[in-house]
């Protein structure tokens, strides 16, 4: 398992399993405005530019060529061929479990571990996405070594990069909440205010992220701004943050470190989710359906995140008869 596959594997898989009944309905809707690209050789999608009528062209093709690797536009354009008079664009939430700056597993590249955590992660974003920004036309891939989150709200997808960096920060929990708020009422009198005490909006979301992590440290990690004694100290005293006791476990950690603590905190939020997917708008992304050859893994939509195992959806028949 997560070894290469095969020309001869990939053939098996795109002319004997590969079915146009499973490619998603968000894929197939306007087909024709995106760009697709393709990797022959495995190194990397230098095949780009193409087009498709609908999904016979694309059974066809992927038959007949079974790429090593098959990816889409996350933009429509009105002539995908040169990427010309673009319309909209997908945005995204790139996880992959190899990049995850905290994780279990101490592995190479990606094991069941690192995977059951990438997908902790992305209910954690989808959780957000849904519930605080009201967001509801999601569709959630497993991509063959972590996930993408593919939003398709109309507002959205005009939107340009710098709203959505602006909204992945907010998302992600990338900035430390302000501590110092004023209230108009009584005259603007400024009052403090920590971010575990405010049990709404981007503070909790913020709150809820850094408490993921701390509580998913296992010791070995090397974190920019988290020396190994500090590192040593919030494992320690962690089980604080189980019972959200937030105000003993600053005082444990003492304030100045604490300080130093969400700041580096901030930034693990921010390195969970790669970035450069997010705020671009002619990315292509992994086809759902194809093979991620790499590791022998198709990339699927996921139907139920709660219990989704890669290990069970995943897996090619080609592998389950190595
Ligand atoms: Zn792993």
């Amino acid at each position: 398992m997560f070894s290469p596959a095969t020309l001869e594997e990939r053939r098996r898989y795109y002319r004997e399993e590969w079915s146009d009944n499973d490619l998603p309905k968000f894929i197939i809707k306007e087909l024709n405005k995106r760009e697709f690209g393709f990797d022959h050789l495995g190194h990397g999608p230098n095949d780009r530019y193409k087009v498709f009528k609908g999904k016979d062209s694309l059974r066809r093709f992927l038959r007949y060529k079974s790429p090593f690797a098959a990816y889409i536009s996350v933009a429509f354009y009105n002539n995908p061929r040169r990427r010309e008079d673009w319309l909209k664009s997908e945005y995204i939430f790139d996880v992959d479990a190899k990049d995850l700056p905290i994780r279990s597993c101490n592995c190479e590249g990606v094991c069941e571990t690192c995977l059951s955590e990438a997908l902790e992660v992305v209910n954690n974003l989808l959780d957000t996405l849904e519930g605080n920004l009201g967001l509801n036309n999601i569709h959630l891939i497993y991509s063959g070594r972590g996930y993408h989150i593919r939003i398709l709200d109309t507002n959205l997808m005009e939107a340009d990069s710098d709203l959505r960096s602006e909204i992945l920060k907010y998302v992600a929990g990338a900035d430390i909440p302000k501590s110092e708020y004023s209230n108009p009422l009584e005259g603007g009198t400024r009052y403090k205010i920590e971010h575990f005490s405010i049990p709404i909006a981007y503070p909790k979301i913020f709150t809820s992220r850094i408490k993921y992590n701390m509580m998913h440290l296992t010791g070995n990690e090397e974190i920019e701004g988290i020396n190994p004694r500090l590192l040593k100290d919030i494992i320690k005293n962690r089980q604080f943050l189980e019972n959200d006791e937030w105000g003993l476990f600053k005082s444990k950690i003492g304030p100045r470190r604490y300080k130093d603590l969400i700041t580096a905190m901030a930034k693990v939020n921010l390195s969970s989710i790669d970035a450069k997917v997010s705020i671009d708008l002619k990315r292509i992304l992994r086809l759902p359906t194809s093979l991620h050859s790499k590791v022998s893994m198709k990339c699927v939509e996921v139907k139920n995140r709660e219990t989704f195992n890669p290990l069970k959806k995943a897996i090619p028949k080609f592998v389950e008869e190595r």
